[in-house]
C-alpha cells in the first residue's frame, strides 16, 4: 500500500515536471501554413485512454488527440476532431467530411477500395497480454489469444509474428473477459495504454497485466490520396518531427496515470456489494425497529385507553363497559356454574361525604373494591357503575356463601368508619339477581343489573340496610342444584343413592320376565329424592355418567349374586343421551362389567331412551349396533313420549320397543289411543321387534294389551320399584283378580 501511494506520487510528480511546462510551450514549426488552416480530424471515441469524450466539455480527448492536435499545431494547422460514425475506420477514409483519419498502424485500402497514405508515425503503442491471476500461461508457441474484433489490424501483426498464437475474436471486452474465464482462451491481447483504462474496471481486479510488450503498432493518420491529402500529410510528418519522446511519454503519462474510468452500477454492486448489501440490510432493519417501536407505542396507547375505558380509576375495579365485556366472556364460557349478579348500594353515601368530606367516601369505596376483590375467582367479577353503585358477578355457592361474603366484605364495610374510630356506621343495601339458563346464551347484563336494582329498591324503600332476591324461586332452584351436584359424590360413595327393581311380567303366564333398574336417592336432608329431581340436574352439569356407571355397577353385582343363587335373571339398566353424546365407549364399559362379573351379555337389556334417537341419530345407531353384535339387548325406552317416528323405527334396530302406555292414555281421547296402542303393538311385531309396555296401572290395561297380544308389562299394577331384597323373593305375578 505504502509502495503504490509512493509509485502514484512519483507518476503525478513527473507528470508535473514533463507536461507542465511543455503544455504552455506549443514548438510551431511554420511551413508555410502561417495561416493556421483547419483540418478535420475523424477518430474513434471508445478507446480510453487513446481516444474518448471528455465528460466534462463533451469534446474528445486522449492521448492520440493531444500528439495529433501537437503535431499538426506545429505543422501550422488548426485541428478540429470529429468522432467518426461510420462502423469501420475503412468506412470513415471514405467519408469526405475528413481531411485525415485516425488511427492507423500502417497504409490499407479504403471501404470502397481506394489507396490511403498515412503520416509518420507519431508513437509506438505498446501490446501486451492480460491473464487471469490464477492461471499459468502456455509457451507463446501454443497460445491461444483473444482480441476485440476492431483491433484486425493487430491480429494480422500478432499471426505474422507469432505463427504458432491461435486468435480468437469477440465484439466486447466482457466477452473477452469471460472467454478468459472459462478457459477458451489463455490471455487477452491489447494495446497497453487502453489496458490501465480497462483494468480500472472492480470487476476485472483479478487480471494481471503481463510486464512485456509482445509487440508495437505505429500510430498514424490516414487520408484516401488525393494532392490535397498528400500535402497535408507532408506537412503533418514536419509536426510529427517536433514530438520529442519526452513529450511523447508525458502524454502517455498523462493519461495513463489518471483515473478515467467511470464506474456503473454495476462496478459500484462489484466493489461495494457487501456493504450495500450490509446498509440495505441496516436499513430494513431501522425501518423494521421503527415500525415495531412506532406499532408498540400504538398499541400501548389503545391498551391505556381501552385500560382507561375499561377501569375505573378510582377504585381499579372494571367500569360498566369492561364489566359488560368481561361477564358476557365468562358467561360464554362458563355454562356450568351457577351465578347470580349482586347490585350494591351504600343508602347513607351523601351523608357520609357531607359529613366526612370526599376523600372520606372515596377511602370507603376503595376499601370496599379491594375486600370484595379479594374473595373473587378469576371467573367472577366486579364493577364500579357509578358513585357508590357496585355490580358484582358471583358464583352462586348457597346460603353459606352468602353468609360467609356477609362476614368477610359486607360487615367490614359496614364497620369501616367504627374501624376507624368514627361513629358512622355504613348502610348497605344489596338486590341479587339469579341468573337463568337463558342468562348465559343472551347476556345481557343491563337487564340483570337492572333486575337485582329493583331488588335492591325494594330493601332501599323500606329498610335501611340489608338484601332481597329478584327471583327467589331461582335461587331456591340453584341452591336445589348447587346442593345436588356438590353431594354426588359423597351420596355415592356413602351408598345414598341405591339401585331399586320394577319387576317386568308375562301376563299371560305370571312369570318375571326381568326387571328395570331405578335409581333411589336418601339425601340427608331431603328425604327420599326421585330420579326426575336430580337427573335432569347431573345432565346438565355433565355428572350423569358417575351415577349411571355406579348403578350399572350395582346391577352387575347383584345379577352376580343372583347368578350364583341359580337365579338367571335380567335386568334394564337405563342409559342417559349424554352417555352416547359425550361419546364414553359404552361397549367396552359393558363388556368389561360382565367379565368382571361373571354374566352373559344378554343378561343387561340397555334402555336408551326414544329422545335420544332425536338428538345423534347416527352417533346412536352406531352405538347400538355395536353393543348389539357383542349379544347385548337393546331396548328404545319410552316409546310414544312425543318424538317417535317411522322413520326412526324403520333405520333403528333394537331388540324391544318399550312403549310408555302413560303417553298415550293418559289424556285425550282414551279410545283412540287405544286403538293406536292396539296398531303399534302388531307394528312393531310384524317389523320383528319385541314390545314391552310400561307404566301399566290397572288390569283393564293389562287385559286390553293381552288382548292386542302385548302381554309383557311393567307397571304399578303388577308391581312399584323396590329394593333388591324384596326383588329377590318374588317369583312370579298373582293376578288380583278382585282389582278392577
Ligand atoms: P323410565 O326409564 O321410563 O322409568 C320408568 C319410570 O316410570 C320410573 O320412574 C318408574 O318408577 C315409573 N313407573 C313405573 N310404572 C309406573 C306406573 O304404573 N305408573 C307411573 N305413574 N309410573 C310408573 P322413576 O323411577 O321416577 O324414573 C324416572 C326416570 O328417571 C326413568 O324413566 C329414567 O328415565 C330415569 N332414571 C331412573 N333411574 C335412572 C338411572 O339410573 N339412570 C338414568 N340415566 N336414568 C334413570
Ligand atoms: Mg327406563
Ligand atoms: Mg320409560
Amino acid at each position: 500500500m505504502k509502495d503504490f501511494r509512493y509509485r502514484r506520487f512519483l507518476t503525478v510528480l513527473l507528470s508535473i515536471v514533463l507536461v507542465l511546462p511543455l503544455i504552455n510551450m506549443p514548438v510551431y514549426a511554420m511551413n508555410g501554413n502561417d495561416e493556421g488552416e483547419t483540418i478535420i480530424v475523424g477518430v474513434p471515441a471508445d478507446r480510453c485512454p487513446i481516444f474518448y469524450i471528455d465528460e466534462d466539455t463533451g469534446e474528445n480527448t486522449g492521448i492520440g488527440i493531444d500528439l495529433m492536435r501537437y503535431a499538426a499545431e506545429n505543422a501550422g494547422y488548426t485541428v478540429e476532431f470529429k468522432t467518426i460514425e461510420e462502423d469501420t475506420l475503412k468506412d470513415a477514409l471514405d467519408n469526405e467530411t475528413y481531411d485525415l483519419v485516425m488511427p492507423f498502424g500502417s497504409a490499407i485500402l479504403s471501404a470502397s477500395g481506394q489507396q490511403i497514405l498515412v503520416s509518420d508515425n507519431m508513437i509506438k503503442t505498446p501490446f501486451t497480454l492480460v491473464t487471469d491471476s490464477d492461471r499459468k500461461m502456455p509457451p507463446l508457441g501454443s497460445l491461444k489469444v483473444g482480441m476485440l474484433s476492431s483491433l484486425r489490424g493487430g491480429a494480422d501483426t500478432v499471426k505474422q509474428l507469432y505463427p504458432g498464437i491461435e486468435i480468437k475474436m469477440f465484439d466486447t471486452m466482457s466477452e473477452c473477459v469471460l472467454e478468459l474465464r472459462s478457459g477458451e482462451v489463455d490471455a487477452l491481447l491489447h494495446n497497453s495504454y487502453v489496458w490501465s483504462y480497462i483494468l480500472q474496471k472492480p470487476g476485472y481486479s483479478d487480471l494481471v497485466m503481463q510486464p512485456y510488450a509482445m509487440f508495437s503498432m505505429d500510430f498514424r493518420a490516414g487520408a484516401v490520396d488525393t494532392p490535397k491529402s498528400r500535402e497535408i500529410i507532408e506537412n503533418l510528418n514536419r509536426g510529427i518531427a517536433t514530438i520529442s519522446d519526452t513529450r511523447r511519454q508525458a502524454f502517455v503519462l498523462d493519461y495513463t496515470s489518471r483515473p478515467l474510468y467511470h464506474y456503473s452500477f454495476s462496478d459500484y454492486i462489484y466493489k461495494y456489494g457487501l456493504i450495500i448489501i450490509f446498509a440495505i440490510f441496516l436499513f430494513i432493519l431501522l425501518i423494521i425497529i421503527t415500525i415495531q417501536r412506532y406499532r408498540g407505542i400504538r398499541r400501548e396507547q389503545k391498551e391505556k385507553m381501552e385500560h382507561l375505558i375499561d377501569y375505573d380509576l378510582l377504585t381499579g375495579v372494571y367500569s360498566m363497559t369492561g364489566f359488560r365485556k368481561r361477564v358476557t366472556e365468562i358467561l360464554h364460557s362458563n355454562y356450568d356454574i351457577p351465578y347470580m349478579l349482586v347490585f350494591v348500594n351504600i343508602k347513607n353515601f351523601k351523608f357520609i361525604n357531607d359529613s366526612l368530606g370526599r376523600n372520606g367516601g372515596d377511602d370507603l369505596l376503595r376499601f370496599w373494591a379491594d375486600k370484595t376483590m379479594a374473595t373473587l375467582s378469576d371467573k367472577e367479577a366486579m364493577c364500579r357503575i357509578e358513585a357508590d353503585r357496585f355490580a358484582v358477578l358471583r358464583r352462586s355457592g348457597g346460603e353459606k356463601q352468602l353468609l360467609s361474603d356477609e362476614h368477610d366484605v359486607i360487615d367490614a364495610v359496614r364497620n369501616y368508619f367504627i374501624n376507624l374510630d368514627k361513629e358512622n356506621r355504613v348502610q348497605i343495601c344489596g338486590g341479587i339477581y339469579v341468573l337463568t339458563p337463558d342468562d348465559y346464551i343472551n347476556a345481557d347484563i343491563d337487564k340483570m343489573i337492572d333486575y337485582a336494582r329493583v331488588a335492591e329498591k325494594k330493601v332501599h324503600d323500606i329498610r335501611s340496610d340489608g338484601y332481597e332476591f329478584y327471583n327467589p324461586e331461582q335461587w331456591e332452584k340453584g341452591k336445589h342444584i348447587a346442593e345436588v351436584i356438590n353431594q354426588l359424590p359423597v351420596a355415592l360413595k356413602a351408598g345414598d343413592i341405591q339401585v331399586w327393581y320394577q319387576p317386568q311380567v308375562d301376563y299371560d303366564s305370571g312369570k318375571i320376565t326381568g326387571a328395570e333398574a331405578l335409581c333411589r336417592w336418601k339425601h340427608n336432608e331431603l328425604g327420599w329424592l326421585p330420579p326426575s329431581g336430580f337427573i335432569p340436574i347431573l345432565e346438565d352439569s355433565g355428572l350423569i355418567y358417575n351415577l349411571d356407571s355406579y348403578v350399572w355397577d350395582k346391577v352387575c353385582q347383584d345379577l352376580h349374586r343372583w347368578n350364583q343363587q341359580g337365579m338367571h335373571r335380567y335386568v334394564s339398566v337405563n342409559v342417559s343421551r349424554c352417555d352416547i353424546r359425550d361419546d364414553r365407549d359404552l361397549c367396552k364399559h359393558f363388556r368389561d362389567l360382565i367379565k368382571t362379573y361373571d354374566l352373559t351379555p344378554d343378561q343387561l337389556r340397555i334402555e336408551v331412551t326414544e329422545s335420544a334417537f332425536a338428538e345423534d341419530f347416527d352417533l346412536l345407531i352406531q352405538t347400538t349396533d355395536k353393543l348389539r353384535t357383542y349379544g347385548f339387548k337393546v331396548e328404545m325406552d319410552d316409546f310414544g313420549s312425543g318424538y317417535s317416528s317411522l322413520h326412526m323405527l324403520k333405520e333403528v334396530m333394537v331388540d324391544r320397543i318399550k312403549l310408555d302406555l302413560r303417553f298415550l292414555t293418559d289424556a285425550g281421547d282414551r279410545k283412540k289411543g287405544r286403538i293406536i296402542v292396539g296398531y303399534i303393538i302388531r307394528m312393531i311385531k310384524a317389523l320383528g321387534m319385541d314390545i314391552i309396555t310400561e307404566g301399566v296401572e290397572t288390569e283393564k290395561q293389562a287385559e286390553f294389551l293381552r288382548g292386542k297380544g302385548g302381554s309383557e308389562m311393567q307397571g304399578y299394577y303388577f308391581f312399584k320399584p323396590m329394593p333388591a331384597e324384596e326383588f329377590e323373593k318374588i317369583k312370579s305375578f298373582e293376578p288380583k283378580r278382585n282389582e278392577s
